[in-house]
């Protein structure tokens, strides 16, 4: 499929493209009128002039047109020197003649040199009473010919620059493959030409490399650039017919294909392909990689002919696709447009929360292993939507993370812990409370002043606070990070570092982060009980914190086969569903109550209170 942004020029060169020829055909016409009719001898041979012109200028063939050009060059040449015309004639008609050449040759110097070879060959002919005549229709046609040729070659150097400028400007600079406003572009000229009537059907691509921020942090961001164009690259290979690759931000692309039979089986067919193709291996720099996409597919014929709708439905098709646990082709359909409703107006609504007082924590116990004894809790933020209920994190922290609405809902989150962890303290349960700290808030906030305005006011035991980093948030900028953690820490309160094993942690970082506890992500204990590597994995991450003296918590607990997995490798802490799923204070304060024989403080709190 051609890009269709190329139309409006071509259809421009096209109208030039028609003039030129039919002022060529002119000129030709007029030189060889004059040549036929006004020479006596040669006249059998000037036959060839407007033959030959006419082949050289309709050939496309570089080589073929030199060698026409060639011989009616020499023509002119051989017939003005031995039947030179009259001087007037060489005004009037050979004016045209190096014209024609640059009709042929546009923008080279053929037309300067045939000017002078013809006013050359004339000289022998002039007589002392021709002379000044003779000047005169010389300087016109060198200058003629000198002054269109120069015309010539500044237009089509403009036209080049021009074409590589508006080239640049639809591509994209890394993968070189075109880019958004290309995409948007072609989408005008589809919307044009598409709908009811016409033969062509449209379907639209959109996917996203699964994980793409976790590469870019673990591998370095040049590693991540050359991932992504070795993947334009395999995208731009693919052997289909009709279709168009754009990379439209970070690590989306889109593919635009048309079909006048079955679009729909034709984009599976597309999907399915590039989907395998990531499974084969990325050669890095120093190391190969496999990595997975999340793929939407819409069709325009259900988004109503408009584009616009046609761009969302896709795009509610490539999240569904990356909510249903990535790598996974998802087509768009009517079913999916309550969900979409829901999550703009989520976006919309997200920035008012704090003042409707639409947030609230919720607390999931933390449990030692050896005594089962609930010493903590993990600060979990709900919103109690008044139309959707209790919204999870999951659906609005990353949202709220790209608006850094995360900031001031971070600061709230912060200082409520704290003053639910003095309440209870003063009610005899000290519970150290772990707050989670996105990397945003980590990055662009003053961590350090919130945190210690949260105790001040709060009148809070630091010790009652721990803080949960993500591994994620100490790989973006490892030395601030590493700073950062000092600085809080000599305020007293704990650093977790949270999801640890996940993002590939450089252990170099991790020997120099000054952190208190490691928290080994869900993901490696769901199946740690019935997949060996799993539970290596498990092994190693505890004897691995415990030889830097951390605490080691494991997440995600769910049964007890999982509980004495974990007890026999000596980890000390957990937290999981098999004993309370997260709760509002209220609950959790019962929950306290009703075991209050199991209350007593953990161990690494009592040596230091
Ligand atoms: P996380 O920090 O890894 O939190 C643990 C998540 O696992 C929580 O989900 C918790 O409810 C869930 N979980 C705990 N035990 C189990 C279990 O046994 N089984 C299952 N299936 N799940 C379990 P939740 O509350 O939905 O939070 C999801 C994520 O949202 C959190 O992951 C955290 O990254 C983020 N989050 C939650 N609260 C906050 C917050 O206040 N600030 C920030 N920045 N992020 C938050
Ligand atoms: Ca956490
Ligand atoms: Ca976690």
């Amino acid at each position: 499929m051609k890009p269709t942004t190329t139309a409006n020029t071509i259809d421009k060169s096209n109208s030039t493209h028609f003039l030129v020829t039919i002022l060529f055909l002119f000129a030709v016409s007029a030189v060889s009128y004059s040549l036929l009719t006004t020479h006596h001898s040669l006249t059998q041979y000037y036959f060839i002039y407007p033959l030959c012109m006419l082949a050289a200028y309709f050939i496309s063939n570089t080589w073929l047109k030199r060698a026409l050009s060639f011989v009616t060059f020499v023509l002119l040449l051989i017939g003005s020197y031995f039947e030179p015309l009259n001087i007037d004639f060489l005004q009037q008609t050979f004016i045209l003649v190096p014209l024609c050449y640059i009709a042929i040759f546009p923008g080279s110097l053929w037309p300067i040199g045939v000017a002078f070879s013809l006013i050359g060959v004339y000289i022998p002919h002039v007589t002392s009473a021709q002379v000044f005549e003779f000047l005169d229709a010389a300087i016109e046609i060198a200058a003629i010919a000198i002054f269109a040729t120069g015309g010539v070659f500044y237009r089509q150097k403009l036209i080049k620059q021009v074409e590589r400028y508006r080239k640049d400007s639809l591509t994209d600079f890394l993968t070189q493959v075109a880019n958004r406003k290309a995409f948007k572009n072609d989408l005008e000229s589809i919307e044009t030409i598409a709908g009811e009537a016409s033969t062509m059907k449209f379907a639209l691509l959109l996917l996203d490399i699964d994980n793409f921020k976790l590469i870019n942090d673990s591998l370095g961001h040049q590693q991540g650039d050359y991932l992504l164009i070795q993947f334009a690259k395999r995208l731009n290979n693919l052997s289909f017919n009709r279709i168009n690759i754009y990379r439209l931000s970070g690590d989306e692309f889109a593919v635009l294909l048309q079909d006048k039979f079955d679009v729909n089986f034709y984009a599976q067919q597309v999907a399915n392909y590039i989907s395998e193709a990531c499974h084969t291996e990325f050669e890095l720099d120093k190391r190969s990689y496999t990595m997975t996409i999340s793929l939407g597919i819409a069709a325009l014929d259900d988004a109503a002919y408009n584009t616009e709708i046609w761009c969302r439905n896709v795009d509610i098709a490539l999240k569904r696709a990356k909510q249903s646990g990535k790598n996974s082709i998802q087509w768009f359909d009517e079913n999916l447009i309550g969900e979409t409703i829901r999550s703009y107006q989520i976006e919309r609504e997200l920035s008012d929360t704090i003042e409707k007082g639409q947030l609230t924590l919720h607390y999931q116990p933390k449990v030692d292993i050896k005594t089962n004894k609930v010493y903590g809790a993990e600060a979990l933020i709900r919103w109690k939507h008044p139309v959707f209920g209790i919204i999870s994190p999951d659906e609005f922290v990353g949202v709220a993370e790209r608006s850094q609405q995360i900031i001031p809902i971070g600061r709230w989150v912060i200082e409520t812990a704290c003053q639910q962890a003095k309440i209870w303290d003063q009610l005899g349960h000290p519970i150290c409370i772990a707050v989670n700290v996105s990397t945003v808030q980590f990055l662009y906030d003053d961590i350090f002043h919130v945190v210690t305005k949260a105790l001040r006011d709060s009148q809070l035991d630091p010790q009652l606070l721990q803080l949960e980093i993500t591994e994620t948030t100490l790989m973006q900028q490892p030395e601030r990070v590493v700073d950062a953690c000092h600085e809080l820490r000599t305020l007293g309160i704990r650093v977790a570092i949270d999801d640890f094993g996940v993002a590939y942690s450089s252990l170099n970082y991790l020997k120099q982060l000054p952190i208190d506890v490691l928290k080994i992500d869900k993901s490696f204990i769901d199946e740690c009980c019935s997949n060996h590597n799993d539970h290596m994995l498990v092994r190693t991450i505890i004897q691995l914190g415990h030889n830097m003296g951390k605490v080691v918590t494991a997440e995600g607990v769910v049964n007890n086969e999982q509980l004495w997995l974990l007890a026999q490798e000596e980890c000390d802490e957990y937290q999981g569903y098999l004993f309370s799923q997260p709760l509002p204070p209220n609950e959790f304060i019962t929950l306290l109550s009703s075991r209050k024989e199991i209350m007593i403080p953990h161990p690494y709190m009592a040596s230091s209170r």
